[in-house]
């Protein structure tokens, strides 16, 4: 039996893993101490659980425990990072390497920057969604300090030639930060690699709870300072002070522990779901598959519907499936997507985007209900749309 709605927001947000939440729940009732508290067993339990977490978390990325910064969530991390280099190495130069399709946690930091004096250069991306690695290197000038490029698109899944934007950032010497909010725990990532400075992600986009994230940051060739952004205690080395939330920490890190084991199991399952998911509705005519030929998460599909008015389809099966028009940020206010307009769709395709994410519970089931049910409702909708009819007559 089919349970309801069908939850296919996966990039929006993840379940809780019940592994993860049994890792949780003694940190909240009887291990409840103070992670910074040194002087009883309390403390020394919640130290020792950090520890451990911190320990999971940075061997699914390929890190070192004490290049991790735990923080609220990729946001505060982004922040961190961006503001944080910023700050830091204002004598080194003030330009910042950015690109239109980014998140908004990153977006947003560096318009806020560009106000205070940055000079930020906004890649363009291809039909794709890919920067191109040629413009990266000829924008890098003797004030740049930093690129921040992310891993994979939330909305797309479209993933950029991280590696290669590594070895660029290298060769010139600037910092490179990236937002693998979305690859972590998905695909695998590994910071030395890729070359990686700084990096953030999220405990609740991989089956962990929400508002626990990550900032790793490079120790070794280069070290990489910080200024910190949040002051206080001198938590997380100085970096992020507030007392550590033990109980989101200790999910995060079994969550890291369980992606680590599994993902590559997990990785052609969902890949499965999904492309069974994308040959379903490209039947359809005039549709669009956003990223195609790009190299994309395995989780992710993104389709745009000309002739029709998205929102409305959406909100037609919204109590049978879940799923939304582009990020969750963006599609509550009924703007075109920024990415798929960077992207050169045009408006009518930018609204009409379909983004759905399978995740680690997503059954087959679920997913041949979802072609059938969407499929009918865009064939009910256009049977009735002008525009449609003037389609088919060729106007
Ligand atoms: C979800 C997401 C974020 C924000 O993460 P929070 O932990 O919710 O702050 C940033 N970047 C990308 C790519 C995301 O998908």
């Amino acid at each position: 039996m089919l349970q309801f709605p069908i939850y296919l927001d996966n990039n929006a947000t993840t379940a809780v893993d019940p592994r993860v939440l049994e890792t949780m729940l003694p940190y909240f009732t009887t291990q409840y101490g103070n992670a910074a508290s040194r002087s009883h067993p309390f403390g020394w339990v919640a130290e020792e659980a950090v520890d451990f977490a911190r320990e999971q978390v940075a061997h699914l990325i390929g890190a070192v425990k004490q290049e991790v910064v735990f923080t609220s969530g990729a946001t505060e991390a982004a922040n961190l990072a961006i503001k944080g280099v910023y700050e830091m190495y204002a004598g080194s130069g003030n330009h910042i390497i950015t690109c239109v399709t980014e998140h908004k946690a990153v977006v947003d930091t560096c318009l806020h920057l560009e106000k205070k004096g940055a000079k930020v250069t906004w890649l363009p991306v291809n039909e794709q969604g890919l920067i191109s690695l040629e413009a990266l290197e000829a924008a890098i000038t003797p004030q740049t300090i930093l690129i921040a490029i992310m891993y994979a698109n939330n909305e797309t899944g479209v993933i950029q030639p991280v590696r290669e934007i590594g070895h660029i950032a290298k060769k010139h010497n600037v910092i490179f930060c990236c937002d693998a909010t979305q690859a972590v725990g998905k695909i695998p990532v590994n910071v030395l690699e890729d070359e990686i400075d700084l990096m953030l992600f999220s405990a609740h986009k991989f089956y962990g709870p929400k508002g626990v994230g990550a900032l790793y940051v490079r120790r070794k060739s280069p070290r990489v300072r910080l200024a910190a952004q949040i002051d206080g205690g001198g938590h997380e080395r100085g970096m992020r002070s507030g007392t550590l939330n033990v109980p989101g920490i200790a999910g995060f890190g079994k969550a890291c522990e369980i992606c680590s084991e599994e993902m590559h199991s997990e990785a052609p399952r969902l890949s499965a779901l999904r492309d069974k998911l994308e040959q379903g509705l490209l039947q359809l005519e005039a549709v669009k598959l956003n990223g195609d030929g790009a190299p994309r998460l395995p989780h992710t599909v993104n389709i745009s519907l000309n002739y029709l008015e998205g929102q409305t389809l959406i909100m037609s099966f919204a109590k049978q499936i879940a799923l939304s028009s582009g990020s969750a940020c963006t599609s509550a206010s009924m703007e075109p997507s920024y990415v798929l307009m960077a992207m050169g769709l045009n408006d009518m395709l930018a609204r009409n985007a379909l983004r759905m994410g399978v995740g680690r519970f997503t059954t087959m089931a679920e997913i041949d209900y979802t072609i059938d049910t969407i499929t009918k409702a865009v064939l009910e909708m256009r049977a009735i749309s002008p525009a449609w009819e003037a389609y088919k007559h060729g106007i």
